[in-house]
């Protein structure tokens, strides 16, 4: 299956480095632009490898985000 991904850079409070929200056939990353170059980069990333794990399809997710950060270490 292959979505179409839109980006954008949003001014976001701190703690939030981004988020995707499903839209149509595809999914929107939001991006915190207050982060720098390589934490925009990791952000992206992670929010990528949610679409591209189908996580989006699950709803256990706060088990989803501790899997990730094991591997992410
Ligand atoms: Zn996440």
């Amino acid at each position: 299956m292959t979505s179409c991904i839109n980006t954008v850079l949003v001014d976001l409070p701190e703690t939030i480095k981004g988020y995707t929200r499903p839209h149509g056939e595809g999914y929107t990353i939001i991006i915190n632009a207050k982060l720098c170059d390589e934490a925009q980069r990791k952000a992206y990333e992670h929010e990528l490898q949610h679409i591209l794990s189908g996580h989006y399809n699950r709803t256990d997710t706060v088990a989803i985000e501790l899997e990730m950060a094991r591997e992410e270490t």
